[in-house]
């Protein structure tokens, strides 16, 4: 773990920060299994703001828990992909075109639809790309496309079939940068596709048993977008663009829950996800837009996505939960999460 003092870990501008953290909650429908097994729906979107919880609290759980919560959007069992992102994710990774870094992140319970959700924000977010690269033919554009998967603390390249872990650098210029990782620049939309089938199959190879690994596993896929005027005035480079996006496939929140009983924490120990809880951490005083010192180093997901978080980078936190009864706490826990990132 790094000890510097980071003054670039410093963020200034408390107002600012604020307004750079989109978070947004999606409630999926109930499954086949949930409904099968009777499992009835205890949340509610009532509008494009609020949900809330519709079932009766009891006289205890009342002083506990609020019945209703509202976040930048919410989305209900009834909306489909295209609408989460262009209310939920468009603008901030459309920012990405114009030299700021963006961030997309799922965070819910296994189960809860963050790579439903995922794989549908990232197709619409890099149709979206092509499209302003078509209408924009006075720049050159070049797309950089890179995939990893951080699982127990350890990074793996998923667009190669080495699957050792890579280390972590700290470059002077480019800040942190992932050793030996392969950065494919992207032909056209076919090759992104391609890219992706790729991972996913790697994705899979390191998967021990069904759902385990992918529920303790970050998923980052990210594309580096640079850009500049066809015609130079001179040799004037001030019109050179360089940005990054992320979209992230975080692992079962699940991992990061505070509330296990002390011999279930016992027993999950090994479990317990650091870079997740850090991601908790460091959003959490990104939104609060704390001066001060924010924890990127704890963990390897907050070191490789700190210029995609700190900074002036833009940030859309998507919370996924199911609606199930049987789900209820952990529900609970996304919406705390969702709530302290706002
Ligand atoms: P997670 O990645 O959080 O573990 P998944 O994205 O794999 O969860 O979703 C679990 C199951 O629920 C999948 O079969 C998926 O297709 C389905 N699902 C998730 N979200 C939705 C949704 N909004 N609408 C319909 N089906 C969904
Ligand atoms: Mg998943």
């Amino acid at each position: 773990m790094g000890v510097d003092g980071g003054e670039e870990e410093q963020m200034q501008e408390s107002t600012e920060c604020h307004e750079r953290i989109f978070v947004s909650v999606r409630l999926r429908p109930l499954s086949e299994k949930e409904i099968v097994r009777h499992d009835v729906s205890d949340w509610e979107c009532i509008n494009d703001n609020t949900i809330i919880y519709r079932s009766k609290l009891s006289v205890s759980e009342r002083s506990m828990y609020p019945t209703a919560y509202t976040f930048d959007n919410v989305f209900g069992s009834d909306c489909r992909n295209r609408q989460v992102y262009e209310t939920g994710a468009k603008e901030v990774v459309l920012s990405v075109v114009s030299g700021i870094n963006s961030s997309v992140f799922a965070y819910g319970q296994t189960s809860s639809g963050k790579t439903y959700t995922m794989t549908g924000i990232t197709e619409y977010a890099m149709a979206d790309i092509y499209d302003y690269i078509q209408r924009h033919k006075e720049r050159e554009f070049i797309l950089k496309f890179s995939a990893i998967e951080i699982y127990n603390e350890s990074v793996r390249d998923l667009l190669s079939a080495d699957s050792s872990p890579l280390r972590l650098l700290d470059d002077p210029e480019r800040g942190i940068v992932v050793e030996k990782l392969t950065e494919e620049t992207l032909r056209d939309w076919n090759h992104f596709k391609d890219l992706l089938s790729v991972c996913e199959a790697q994705r899979q190879i390191g998967e021990t048993s069904l759902n385990e690994a992918s529920s303790r596993s970050h998923q980052i896929l990210r594309v580096t977008i640079e850009s500049s005027a066809r015609e130079f005035l001179g040799n004037d480079k001030s019109s050179m663009l360089a940005a990054t996006v992320s979209f992230v496939d975080l692992a079962g929140s699940e991992r990061a829950s505070q509330s296990l009983s002390a011999g279930a924490r016992l027993k999950e120990g090994c479990h317990i996800n650091r870079s997740l809880l850090t991601l908790g951490t460091v959003i959490r005083k990104l939104s609060k837009g704390r001066n001060g010192h924010i924890p990127f180093r704890d963990s390897k997901l907050t070191r490789i996505l700190q210029s995609s978080l700190g900074g002036n980078a833009r940030t859309a936190i998507i919370c996924t939960m199911s609606p199930a009864r049987s789900h209820v706490e952990q529900s609970r826990n996304t919406l705390l999460f969702a709530s302290c990132a706002k």
